[in-house]
């Protein structure tokens, strides 16, 4: 019972999300026009090296994966624990790799570890501390553990960079409850450049601290070393029971300035609407939450992703989302 999918909507995520609930259901599923809403549409070298990465993990056949392919068909085998190492070759996301691979490797039989080369920080991809100071926190109240260290930095388009994540068998998995912040804890600045001028940095951070009317000593600047230039901004505040991180990307042809307002507006905006999850990690948190059998959580006005995302998990899992409008600017996602 072969599982249709249809990508002409939307983007990498389908094919990702298709992927990990493919591997610990055991379902083989086909999924036609991938990324069909994209300019380029097929699989790029990010996309291939997920197929390929849980072609290894799950000793998967498969059927047009091959670059630019936009058709595929995956029919898994057992899943592995093991150490695996994969290279994407390009900026392409590492994080986007680990995020595909992670539910497979919580339901593998041993403790796995992941090197993976590539981007580290690349726009349109939650960046390598959002995986460590957001989302890995976010899904150990379920009870998947992992940790994700940064090797070295890898910024589009250069690449070159490397995360390292170490994964636990998932035991005992419990709903989600993230419908309130709890109390304050911190909140922090942190502009990074790689073969920037320092400047850049220091000018984000003083339109970003104008915008929130935060004191200057919860910001700094950090040089680091990657193989190309990059530039870094983001904005964490961590409440009890949450963590979150904005971050925007300095790059040619934009203001430091607008970099860091913009970050500071999108923060400011999560701050004002009493959402508790913001909309990236919204998204992110649908397919951990349909394996562990459900939860609730309380987020701004759902993007796209968390539609697209639904409608996947729901072809290969039988669970039921509710979404309620709770307040003008807050949304009650319910998943059970
Ligand atoms: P494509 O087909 O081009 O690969 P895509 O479908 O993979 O597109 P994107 O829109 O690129 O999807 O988003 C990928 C994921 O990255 C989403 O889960 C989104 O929540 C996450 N993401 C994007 N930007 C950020 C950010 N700044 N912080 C955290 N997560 C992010």
């Amino acid at each position: 019972n072969m599982i249709q999918l249809d990508g002409k909507d939307g983007g990498g995520q389908i094919l990702r999300t298709a992927l990990s609930l493919s591997m610990i259901t055991g379902q083989p599923f086909h999924l036609k026009n991938i990324r069909g809403a994209r300019p380029k549409p097929g699989l790029m070298r990010q996309h291939l090296t997920c197929v390929q990465a849980a072609t290894e993990i799950s000793d998967a056949a498969t059927d047009g994966a091959e670059l630019k392919s936009t058709e595929l068909i995956f029919n898994p085998g057992a899943i592995k624990a093991g150490d695996y190492h994969f290279k994407i070759g390009t900026a392409g996301s590492t994080t986007l790799l680990a995020q595909t691979l992670l539910p497979a490797l919580w339901k593998a039989d041993g403790s796995s570890t992941l090197r993976l080369e590539g981007g580290t920080h690349n726009p349109m991809a939650p960046p390598a501390d959002f995986i460590s100071r957001v989302f890995l926190p976010a899904v150990a109240r379920m009870g998947f553990y992992a940790t994700c260290e940064l090797v070295r930095y890898g910024f589009a388009p250069a690449g070159g960079g490397e995360i390292f994540l170490k994964v636990t068998p998932a035991n005992e998995l419990k709903p989600l409850d993230l419908c309130e912040r709890g109390d304050f804890i911190s909140q922090s600045i942190t502009a990074k450049v790689a073969n920037v001028p320092k400047k850049v940095g220091e000018r984000e951070i003083e339109a970003a601290l104008w915008e929130l009317e935060w004191p200057p000593e919860c910001a700094q600047v950090i040089e680091v070393e990657a193989a190309g230039s990059g530039n870094c901004f983001g904005i964490e505040i961590v409440h009890e029971n949450v963590t979150e991180l904005m971050t925007t990307f300095g790059m040619t042809n934009r203001r430091a300035e607008d970099v860091g307002k913009d970050a500071a507006k999108r923060l400011g905006g999560y701050l004002k609407t009493g959402a508790v999850v913001g909309r990236c990690l919204a998204d992110q948190l649908l397919l951990p939450m349909a394996i562990a059998g459900g939860g609730k959580l309380v987020t701004m006005t759902p993007s796209n992703h968390c539609q697209t995302n639904g409608e996947v998990i729901k072809a290969f899992l039988p669970v039921n989302f509710t979404h309620r409008i709770q307040s003008e600017r807050t949304h009650l996602i319910e998943l059970s």
